[in-house]
Order: structure tokens, then sequence, then C-alpha cells
């Protein structure tokens, strides 16, 4: 497949972006939930998995009265993997989520707060120590439930970056963080912070309403941005398809 050539400036092309994905489709105000431990469980259940099916899961836990540090600590895994059925991998995921628990009682006295105290860096390699604590999700606990400056680097930036002639089609996850890092560099701790919650929630609703496997381009609040690029686009964006212009909310979960 065609690489296409990359912009002079990626950082100011991605801040382009960004202001167009947000006028278009305005605050997000991630993550959908209401504690720090929801969006823990919530970072582990969406893995491979829609939003829809992780709020069933989600559900469950309330339901049952469980979804507490108490609750997850208590809950025999057998039960716990029943309770979170419909996120799918239940086998894998309650096992990640017992050992954020365990690990959490360890290291941090059993406080999310504690833990949000400790630095970032340190922070995210006890996260990707844990088991199922890959980078995309460690970063989504750093950044939504620990108010860290961490970056979100998930499948649909690597589409669009790629598609926009931002980064090579096999760009490695830190150089896509590196990369969207930098369009916010130079911003206040908590301006950046933001930021980086917003970026992360309008690359996810663009990625779901357009920039899916197939490129729906017409339409796109980005597309106007793709036409310097066009007539050496790659061929998988040559003929998009319509689309209407304003998609559903989008919730977290992996590029479909
Ligand atoms: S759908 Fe097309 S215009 Fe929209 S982000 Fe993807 S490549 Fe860009």
């Amino acid at each position: 497949m065609l690489v296409p050539p990359p912009y002079r400036a990626p950082a100011p092309a991605l801040r382009r972006l960004y202001e167009a994905l947000y006028n278009a489709y305005g605050p997000q105000s991630w993550w959908p939930a209401d504690t720090r431990l929801e969006v823990v469980v919530g970072a582990y259940l969406t893995q491979n998995t829609s939003w829809l099916a992780v709020e069933r899961a989600l559900e469950n836990l309330r339901a049952r009265g469980v979804l507490s540090l108490d609750g997850l600590r208590r809950i025999p895994e057998g039960e716990l993997q029943l309770l979170i059925r419909p996120s799918g991998y239940m086998i894998r995921k309650s096992s990640s989520i017992k050992a954020f628990i365990s690990f959490l009682d360890l290291m941090h006295e059993g406080s999310l707060e504690r833990l949000a105290a400790v630095p970032a860096p340190v922070a995210r390699r006890q996260l990707l120590a844990r088991p199922g604590g890959g980078e995309e999700t460690a970063d989504a606990i750093l950044l939504y439930a620990l108010d860290h400056p961490a970056m979100v680097a998930d499948e649909y930036l690597r589409r669009i970056a790629f598609r926009h002639g931002l980064a090579p089609e096999g760009a490695k996850y830190a150089q896509l963080q590196a990369l969207a890092g930098a369009a916010f560099a130079g911003e206040d701790p908590d301006t950046y912070i933001s930021l980086a919650k917003e970026f992360h929630a309008l690359v996810v609703v663009v990625g779901k309403n357009h920039c899916r496997k197939q490129p729906a381009c017409g339409g796109c609040p980005l597309e106007h941005l793709l036409e310097h690029n066009r007539k050496k686009r790659p061929a998988d964006t040559a003929a998009p398809r319509r689309t209407s212009r304003r998609g559903k909310r989008a919730t977290p979960s992996h590029a479909l």
C-alpha cells in the first residue's frame, strides 16, 4: 500500500485536526463513568469489544452491588466472570480486574488516590506490568482515572494519522503517542490533560462514524484536511462513501 507523503509539520497538522473535530462534534466529556474505579474497570472491559457490551457488564456489576473496591475484592472470580460475560473474554478480563485490585492493595494501600499521586511514568510502568495491561489500557487509566497527562493512541488514531500522511502505516504506539502529544506541547499540565481527554474521545467519534476500515470521507469533518493529499491518497481512501455529517456520540471501544 502507498504511504502518503508526510506533512512538513505533523504536530500542527494534528492540532488542526483536533480543532476541526472539536468544532464539528463539540466537547465529549469523557470518560463515561461516575468514579475512578468505573473508568479502570471499563478500560479493562472495553478491550476488543463494543462499549454497549461493556455497559451491560458494568450494569451487572452494579446490580450485584460489587462495582466498588470492596465488592471486587470479595466477589469470587468465577462469579465475576459470569457478571462481565457480556463484554467477552471473561476469563482474561476477570483475571485482569482481580490483578489490578490486588496490585492496588499491595502497592497503594487499596487507594486509587494514592496511585494517582504516583509520578505518571512510575504509575505507567506499574500498570503495564499487570496482566491485561496493554499500552492503550494503561494510558486510558492514567488519563481518565488518574488525571495524568497521558495520550491514548488507538487504532483509529493510527488510521487517521496514516491516511492523512502524518505517520507511516505501521507506526508504533509510542510514535503515534509522541506525535499526538506534540500537538499539545506547550500547554500547561491541566490544559494538556483536558485536551488529551477530548482528543482521544473525538478521534473515537470520527473513527466510529467515518474512519472505519473502509473510510467514509464524504461528510467527514476532516475531509478538507485530506484535500492536499487527494492525488496521492492511498487506494483505500480513493472512493469515499457518503454518510451523515453528525454521528452519534461515541463511547470507548476498539476500532471496528
Ligand atoms: S474518513 Fe477520510 S477524511 Fe475522515 S478521518 Fe478518515 S481518511 Fe480522514
